[in-house]
């Protein structure tokens, strides 16, 4: 709250034309917190009744352009034996709304991410499937959304949006968000990839571009290039002293009853079979980076995510940071799928 009050000062000192009133910015910042972003660590805070829309993301937040990119996007590679299949993640949904505060809540602002990346995607041949695109949570091919909440609902989520890219035999698995820290100075924009799986290496050259590909089309665009790094994931969430990769990219890990209990969640709602003892997270399996784009607790940064130019020029970094990826990893003989 102490946090959230220094914000709203700012705010009001800043005196952004497109903010909300400063009455409605201190309602909303009395029930959002300002949260770090990604993974399942207990962090986000529900937002006010009224203060996120069902679906769509806020009004602030325009409908999709269509700005012309600096250069033009690479092509879906005419080398490869099949169209490639990218999974877009919005993340979070419902009662785990991630970062939110000056009127952007991340959750509908990741969707409205997602959607622009898909268009301009596509519009190269590209298919595309977005883990969820609506403010539910995501569930796998030929299932329902968990009703689950907390730590139960994160989980069964999370892998859900897993199980949805695994199913559909995804060459990239591209994870959106924006970050959230309690320091309002703290700003720009980061990847994450896992460096401890089969295709790190691959993982590594996606994150990298991914990054590029923002910084060379916000650039473009006339707008400050913030690039932060891409980074191992390996340590980024860490519970009770210990260090856990993001569940979406990271490795096979085991979940025991205990570790259940201690965040909160209840075995039974996570399909612990009785006498079970653990659980045992079923990967990704293929490469994969978290994009944070930009610090939704940083006034500078908020005003780039209320910028419909700003927010075409980041999704038109990401498309581009995809389709070099997918450029790139046409090049080598072997095929994942083969045909
Ligand atoms: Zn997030």
């Amino acid at each position: 709250m102490q946090i959230a009050m220094q914000i709203a000062m700012r705010v009001r000192a800043l005196t952004l034309p497109s903010l909300p009133s400063f009455a409605a910015l201190l309602a909303l910042l009395a029930s959002v917190a300002v949260v770090a972003c990604g993974g399942t660590g207990p962090r986000a805070a529900r937002p006010a009744a009224g203060a996120t829309p069902e679906v769509a993301p806020p009004a602030s937040i325009a409908a999709p352009g269509s700005a012309t990119p600096a250069t033009p996007l690479a092509p879906a590679s005419p080398t490869a034996r099949r169209v490639p299949v990218v999974v877009l993640d919005p993340g979070h949904a419902v009662d785990e709304a991630g970062a939110a505060a000056f009127g952007v809540v991340e959750k509908e602002s990741n969707l409205d991410f997602a959607v622009r990346v898909a268009g301009m995607l596509r519009e190269r041949g590209i298919e595309v499937i977005l883990t969820r695109t609506a403010d539910v949570r995501a569930a796998a091919p030929g299932e329902q959304p968990t009703r689950e909440q907390g730590y139960n609902g994160t989980r069964l989520d999370l892998q859900a949006r897993i199980d949805l890219a695994n199913a559909a035999r995804a060459d990239v698995f591209v994870s959106l968000h924006s970050n959230g820290a309690p320091d309002p100075e703290v700003r720009g924009y980061e990847v994450y990839y896992n460096a401890a799986r089969p295709f790190a290496n691959e993982s590594r050259t996606l994150a990298r571009l991914l990054l590029d590909g923002v910084s060379t089309e916000m650039r473009a665009s006339g707008y400050p290039a913030m690039a932060r790094g891409a980074f191992d994931d390996a340590c980024l969430k860490a519970f009770q002293g210990r260090c856990f990769p993001l569940m979406l990219l990271g490795p096979s890990r085991v979940t025991a009853r205990e570790e259940v209990y201690r965040r909160g969640g209840t075995p039974e709602g996570l399909g612990f079979a009785p006498g079970k003892d653990a659980i045992t997270l079923r990967p990704t399996q293929m490469p994969g980076a978290l994009v944070e784009l930009l610090f939704i607790s940083s006034p500078a940064d908020v005003a780039l995510l209320r910028d419909d130019g700003a927010r075409n020029a980041m999704a038109r970094g990401v498309a581009r940071g995809v389709t070099d990826f997918l450029a790139q990893s046409a090049q080598p003989v072997q095929s994942k799928q083969g045909g």
